[in-house]
């Protein structure tokens, strides 16, 4: 899979991205990351790329000739336009659901704002997607785009060394996920829960469910009401009291 980040600030991304296990997928080839310096196509003689806002205002706004050129840039080198995500804090949040869907894309192209953000007639002329990664203000696009590609390349296949710990993680069916324990047996006088010790799989696999359940009725009550249940477990957690 590959990415193309345009942003002011690419070492701040490629710097970010290259390390730990998408530093990993992509020395094997698996991911493609690719930052692009949205002031190497300014046309301006200053490499200007921001001006003072239309209307007046505080702050400045990127203009859309040096972000088109970028976009252009990629998308001639590509041969064809991909699905073009705008981090900004006005899109809809970023969910697990949306790091899947996203997966399944040959290419992906991110557009990181700075200042006050993007002249709006190049967001209408390449943007497909318009995503948050959060109710805040950043002051830039950069960090947005780190955190969706690194969601985003966890659920490509071959990133990941375990398929399994991609599928069994917080989100899946709704739910978050169960507490994890390592060794030792005993730390600071607080032992493993028995069971784990078991060998017993069947235990084990009720065990969790049953964590993961009570956590995410303590800590995310909202997921839970869309949670994968059983009309026992909705009973016996009682899902159905929940506001
Ligand atoms: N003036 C803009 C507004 O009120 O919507 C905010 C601009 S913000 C200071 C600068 C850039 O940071 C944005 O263009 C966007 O790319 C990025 N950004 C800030 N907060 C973000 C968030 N929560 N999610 C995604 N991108 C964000």
């Amino acid at each position: 899979m590959n990415f193309y980040i345009l942003t002011l600030f690419p070492e701040m991304v490629m710097q970010g991205l290259n390390t730990s296990i998408i530093g990993k997928a992509v020395e094997k080839d698996i991911l493609h990351i690719e930052a692009v310096n949205i002031r190497d196509y300014t046309k301006d003689k200053h490499q200007k790329v921001d001006d003072y806002p239309y209307g007046g205002g505080a702050g400045m706004v990127m203009q859309a000739q040096p972000v088109y050129d970028a976009y252009l840039a990629v998308t001639d080198k590509i041969g064809y336009r991909p699905r073009t995500i705008y981090l900004t804090p006005q899109g809809p949040t970023f969910t697990q659901p949306m790091a899947k869907e996203f997966a399944l894309e040959k290419d992906l192209i991110f557009l990181c704002g700075h200042y006050e953000g993007v002249d709006e007639r190049v967001l209408e002329e390449i943007v497909t997607d318009y995503v948050s990664i959060g109710d805040y203000v950043l002051t830039g696009g950069e960090l947005p785009a780190m955190v969706m590609a690194d969601a985003i390349s966890r659920m490509v296949p071959g990133v990941l060394t375990n398929e399994e710990s991609g599928a069994t993680e917080s989100f899946e069916g709704n739910l978050l996920e169960y507490p994890q324990y390592s060794r030792p047996a005993e730390w600071n006088g607080k032992k493993v829960p028995e069971v784990l010790l078991s060998g017993d799989h069947n235990k084990i696999e009720s065990f969790r469910r049953e964590q993961s359940i009570m956590r995410t009725k303590k800590y995310r009550p909202d997921l839970l009401k869309k949670a994968d249940l059983s009309i026992k477990e909705k009973a016996v957690y009682g899902v159905n009291d929940l506001l």
